[in-house]
This record gives structure tokens, C-alpha cells and sequence, in this order.
């Protein structure tokens, strides 16, 4: 079977789902296809933090509704040292808050904007393979429930994450890979517990960096530093709630514990490809870049860059390549900000073995952010997100 779209987009992640209801916006088709099901993309628990820019574009696209009705707006967070806590007021500093929704529910609110608007959405596709990426004519080849089909067009946009087809479809002479591992992971937990704080709590503690986020008033998501090859096996509830206790640990605070749901270990990474685009295939989100999660901002690099990809596609169709033949370029100046700034706030809270100067100067640093308002308005300006361009 032969299909034919103009932008064949692969990955239903937050990038591929937004693109497409982006694109749909401006008249633009696209075919979404996707290798898991939607029960499993509707279930995947990742990040929670979103951006006045995601906002934006779920109104925008008309999937803002659930979102408005269930997420929390928070105007601050805390950063808690010394068994001390100090708030930073991101409403004070910078005008701006930011919104907590589960990227699940995004991902649940997007495939219904697109199954419901009719538009085609190919779940549990295999053996996806590009070809003619440096022509004016790819093809996109995949199987789906038995049948292969070859998917022609104008563009392929990479929405696949970090471990996609569509990066490593790119001749390896074409690509500069940018990266960096850290020595620790994250141990996450869900847990049926109302959150024991209002708002985040970034904690940096001898034992090492402890998060206390949340999902909904019901619902508590919380972190612990733990090695990159811990065994979940040996971390039984009450390891964890204790732990998260002593980490998070401050006079004016307890920790309400409860049934845990769900517990994964998230591996630290930082990485950038460059550049986005080769021939017709342009990337965007996890399959470009990876930032560690300290800053809650690879879901909200992932939409950054479909907003400019959507606009830069449509100034395309409407005969102007311009911000097509940008789009890295613009792409990346951002994501290099949004990678300083990852990379610094997992540098400022977590406890790494480096010796007590690096030690001390961490501290100093930690007590910098929270006494000086411009260095406040700085971590607060990049924790509500950065202008588009
Ligand atoms: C375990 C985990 C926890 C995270 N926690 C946080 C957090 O707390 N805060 C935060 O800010 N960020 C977090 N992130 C990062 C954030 O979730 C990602 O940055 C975000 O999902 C990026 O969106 P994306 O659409 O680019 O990629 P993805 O969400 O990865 O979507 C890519 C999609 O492509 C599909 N796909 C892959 N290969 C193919 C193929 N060959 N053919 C078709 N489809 C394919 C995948 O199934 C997936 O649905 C976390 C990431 C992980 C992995």
C-alpha cells in the first residue's frame, strides 16, 4: 500500500502530537505513526512540570480544557539546604508561574484532539525505515498489523525520542554529538499520598539531592540521588520513605508517606545533537536532545521545538523557506540555554563525590541563589521558561 501526506511525523510523544495539531492549524496533513499502543502512551509516566509556552500551545491547538480544569498552578518552589527552606517566587521575579499536568494526560489530551478530529494516527506500526532523506522526495516504510505500507512526502519530522529510528537514520559524517553522563540516577516513585508541600521542594542533602514533586492533590511524585545501576529490589517502601525523610528533612516540614504505585530509576544525561535538520528530515525533542530532568524541561523542549518546526513548515507551504532553512539554528540557541540551565540546577543540588572545595563552593552557591535577587530572577526566569526565540 501506498499512502501520501505532506508530513510524515514519527512518534506519538508530546512532539509528534503537538506538531501534528499544529500543523493541522495551518491546513497542513501529516500522518502520525507510533510503535506502541495508545494504551501505552496514555500510561507512561514521565515528567509533570509545564511551561507557560506548553500551555499556550495546548489552548492553542484547542486541548487546553482538562488541563486548566485539573493542574495546579504553582507561583514558586523551594530549595531546601541545611535543613532550611527558601522559597523562590517565580510570580514575584518574573511575572510567570508555571503549570503541574502529568505528560500523560497531555499525551491523553492530544491523541483525543487528533483521533477525535479524525486525523490519522497509526499506533503499533513496525519496522519503521526512512530513505531519501537528501531528496525532495522521502519515503517512509513501515508494517502494521501484517501489512507494509510505504508513507511518500514532502517532509519527515523525527519525533521519536532518543532511542528512534529517525537520528540514527542520519549519515554519522553529518552529525556532532554533544554529551555528557552524570555518576548518579534518579530513583522516581507515584504514590497515593497527598503531597506534604504546596509546592516543589528541591532538596540538597549530604545523603544527596531528594525532589518532592506532585501530580495532583492526591497524588505525590517523589525522587531520591541514587546510583545509575541501583537495584529498585532493594528499596522496599519503608527504605524509601525514609530516605526521602532524611533528605527532605527541615523543622517546619513532615513528610506524609502512602501506598507507592509506581518506581523507576531514570538515568542523568545531557546530550545534543547537531544540526536538527538533514535533507527532509527534521528533528525535534528527545530524539535531538536530552537534558537531565533537574530542571523539568525536556518535555517543554520537546513543544519549543515543534512550535518553531510547525511555523517554519507553515511559512514553508505558504512559499517562503526561510525559517525552514533556520530552524536549527533557531532551534538550537535555545536548547543550549535550556542545556546550561539543566546542567547547572543538577550541578547546584546534587551530591557529588568531587572533594570539599567543589563541595563548599556548591553551598556557597545554594546560598547565593537564595539571598540575592538577581541570581534568584535568574533561576527563575529559566525555571518558566525561556522566550521562544
Ligand atoms: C523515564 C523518564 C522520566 C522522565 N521524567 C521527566 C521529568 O520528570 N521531567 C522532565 O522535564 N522530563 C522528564 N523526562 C523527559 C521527558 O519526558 C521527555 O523529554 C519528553 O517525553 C520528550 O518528548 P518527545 O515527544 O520528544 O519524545 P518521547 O516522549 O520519547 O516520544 C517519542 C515517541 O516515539 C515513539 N517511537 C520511538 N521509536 C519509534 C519508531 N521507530 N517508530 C515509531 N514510533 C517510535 C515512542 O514510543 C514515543 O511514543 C523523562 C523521560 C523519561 C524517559
Amino acid at each position: 500500500m501506498v499512502l501520501r501526506t505532506q508530513v510524515a511525523i514519527i512518534g506519538a510523544g508530546p512532539a509528534g502530537l503537538m506538531l501534528g495539531a499544529l500543523l493541522a492549524r495551518h491546513g497542513i496533513d501529516a500522518v502520525i505513526l507510533e510503535a506502541r499502543s495508545r494504551d501505552y502512551i496514555e500510561h507512561r509516566i514521565r515528567a509533570g512540570v509545564l511551561e507557560q509556552g506548553t500551555v499556550d500551545a495546548m489552548d492553542e491547538v484547542g486541548a487546553g480544557a482538562r488541563m486548566h480544569a485539573h493542574g495546579l498552578v504553582h507561583d514558586g518552589a523551594i530549595l531546601r539546604f541545611g535543613g532550611q527552606s527558601h522559597r523562590i517566587d517565580f510570580r514575584a521575579l518574573t511575572g510567570k508561574g508555571v503549570m503541574i499536568y502529568s505528560q500523560h494526560e497531555l499525551v491523553r489530551d492530544l491523541v483525543a484532539l487528533r483521533l477525535g478530529a479524525g486525523a490519522p494516527l497509526e499506533l503499533e506500526v513496525e519496522d519503521v525505515t526512512l530513505s531519501g532523506l537528501d531528496t525532495a522526495h522521502p519515503e517512509v516504510r513501515f508494517r502494521r498489523a501484517g501489512h507494509d505500507t510505504v508513507l511518500a512526502c514532502d517532509f519527515v519530522a523525527g519525533c521519536d525520542g532518543f532511542h528512534g529510528v529517525s537520528r540514527a537514520a542520519i549519515p554519522a559524517d553529518q552529525l556532532r554529538i554533544f554529551e555528557r553522563d552524570y555518576p548518579f540516577a534518579w530513583l522516581g516513585i507515584l504514590a497515593n499520598a497527598a503531597p506534604s508541600s504546596h509546592e516543589l521542594v528541591y532538596a540538597h542533602h549530604d545523603r544527596g539531592f531528594a525532589l518532592l514533586s506532585m501530580r495532583s492533590p492526591e497524588v505525590s511524585r517523589l525522587y531520591l540521588q541514587c546510583t545509575p545501576d541501583e537495584d529498585l529490589a532493594r528499596w522496599p517502601d519503608d527504605r524509601i520513605w525514609t530516605e526521602l525523610a532524611q533528605r527532605l528533612a527541615a523543622d517546619d516540614f513532615t513528610l506524609t508517606p502512602g501506598p507507592i504505585t509506581q518506581r523507576s530509576i531514570t538515568p542523568m544525561r545531557s546530550f545534543v545533537a547537531e544540526p536538527m535538520r538533514y535533507g527532509t528530515l527534521l528533528l525535534a525533542g528527545d530524539a535531538a536532545h536530552i537534558v537531565p530532568p533537574t530542571g523539568a524541561k525536556g518535555l517543554n523542549l520537546a513543544i519549543a521545538d515543534v512550535r518553531l518546526l510547525a511555523e517554519a513548515l507553515a511559512a514553508f507551504y505558504a512559499g517562503d523557506p526561510a525559517l525552514l532553512d533556520g530552524y536549527s539554528a533557531a532551534c538550537l540557541r535555545r536548547v543550549w540555554k535550556v542545556e546550561r540551565f539543566s546542567w547547572w540546577m543538577t550541578r547546584l543540588l546534587h551530591r557529588f563525590d568531587d572533594g570539599d572545595f567543589a563541595h563548599r563552593i556548591q553551598r556557597a552557591e545554594l546560598d547565593y541563589v537564595t539571598s540575592s535577587a538577581a541570581a534568584a530572577t535568574t533561576l527563575a526566569e529559566n525555571y518558566v521558561g525561556l522566550p521562544l526565540r
